[in-house]
């Protein structure tokens, strides 16, 4: 029969809906709940951000930005990631304001991924990048991280996956969901690898500013990497800026070009509302997104304590704000787990699962929530769990 759905293309007909929104959407339902499935600080923007852009719009600026984004945040971003992470990029070509780091991964993939090309994503990892690869008739190619290798990327699974068909490698450095970290010796031998098979790397660093334990590294600081990779950054995890939509995409100015065009049609430019705020983040904001970054440490000890209290291993995260404990004991499936966690104990989090291969056996819990609420959540797990014995 011919129904509307028969209007979309097979790939989008084919594609999952995000198995994130699915528990975000049943906890939002219930006010008992309590939500630790969605990664978004608790945190409202920092007040400066805000009064900046508010400003911004009452004086009547409320059009079009340039499409590359405003140059004052070019510059900003450019300045930043020079200073912290050692990376050199041209404000005027080299860097492209998007709306979120969500429309630099899509552009990305759109720009690089042909029919048939592998693009190798490290799992368990963000949801988004398999079914955008796939969107463009590519091969997302899943390589298994374990925790035994402490979720980080390895050169020997790395070399596995390659085959004459891969085109690019998808980074995620500290990770949703698992929080790893990789080191500058970590990387090394994955750009060799990058190198010798002439591979793209598309590194996601939404979390660059979320690392507590060592320094966050970006692969393309490696020699050899600059020009073979696409950095991608945000302001949503760091600024507490979910909202505003506001992140970027930097590469080689040649490289670039490609995304630009593609971004020239579709979103013209990030929102200004948002850009202005991100400027004033950036200028002045390093208090606030520190003391949010202490919280979150503070937050991440003493929930990922508490899991290993109540019978629910779980390795330390160095990063992001996700603990990602095993229920592998429980003798439950993830989706089963979550299922009966959000029933009984009325806390939402997300099943391993839907994060690919190598999830099955883990929960992800987001700790971007009050301490209260994360303590709460541990009290009610640990009861049901003793409960279900
Ligand atoms: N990349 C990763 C790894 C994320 O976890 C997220 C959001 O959860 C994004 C990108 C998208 O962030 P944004 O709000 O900047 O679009």
């Amino acid at each position: 029969m011919n129904t509307t759905n028969s209007f979309l293309t097979p790939i989008v007909q084919t594609m999952p809906p995000s198995g994130i929104r699915q528990f975000f959407n049943a906890a939002e339902a219930d006010p008992e709940v309590i939500s630790l499935g969605v990664g978004e600080p608790d945190f409202v923007t920092p007040k400066r951000a805000i009064e900046a852009s508010a400003r911004a719009l009452e004086s009547g600026r409320t059009m079009y930005t340039p499409n590359e984004g405003l140059m004052e945040l070019r510059e900003a971003i450019a300045e930043y990631l020079y200073s912290r992470f050692q990376l050199s990029y041209e404000p005027s070509r080299e860097v492209l304001v998007t709306v979120g780091g969500s429309e630099a991964i899509d552009l990305a993939l759109r720009a690089l991924v042909s029919p048939g090309d592998e693009v190798i994503i490290p799992v368990p990892g963000y949801v988004a990048y398999a079914p955008l690869v796939s969107l463009n008739g590519g091969r997302a190619v899943e390589l298994e991280l374990t925790a035994e290798q402490d979720f980080k990327l390895t050169a020997d699974a790395l070399q596995q996956a390659i085959t004459p068909r891969t085109k690019a490698l998808v980074v995620n450095f500290p990770s949703n969901p698992t929080g790893a970290v990789m080191t500058a010796a970590d990387w090394l031998p994955i750009a060799s690898l990058a190198i010798q098979h002439n591979l793209v790397v598309i590194s996601d660093e939404m979390y660059a500013e979320l690392t507590y334990v060592g320094e966050h590294t970006s692969i393309a600081s490696l020699p050899g990497m600059r020009d073979r990779t696409l950095v991608i950054g945000g302001f949503s995890k760091a600024f507490a800026m979910t909202g505003w939509r506001v992140g970027y995409l930097c590469g080689e100015r040649e490289l670039l070009k490609g995304m630009i065009k593609i971004h020239q049609y579709t979103a013209l430019c990030a929102p200004i509302m948002g850009q202005i705020a991100a400027i004033e983040c950036m200028r002045n904001g390093q208090e606030d997104k520190e003391s949010m970054k202490a919280a979150f440490d503070e937050r991440r000890k003493m929930f990922v304590q508490g899991l290993n209290e109540i019978g629910l291993p779980c390795r330390e995260p160095k990063g992001a704000f996700y603990a990602f404990p095993s229920i592998a004991g429980t003798g439950l499936s993830s989706q089963q787990f979550a299922e009966r966690m959000l029933r009984e104990a009325k806390v939402a989090a997300v099943p391993g699962h839907v994060f690919g291969l190598g999830g099955e056996g883990f929960i992800r819990c987001s700790y971007a929530a009050s301490s209260g609420q994360l303590q709460e959540a541990v009290e009610r797990i640990g009861r049901w769990l003793k409960s279900a014995e």
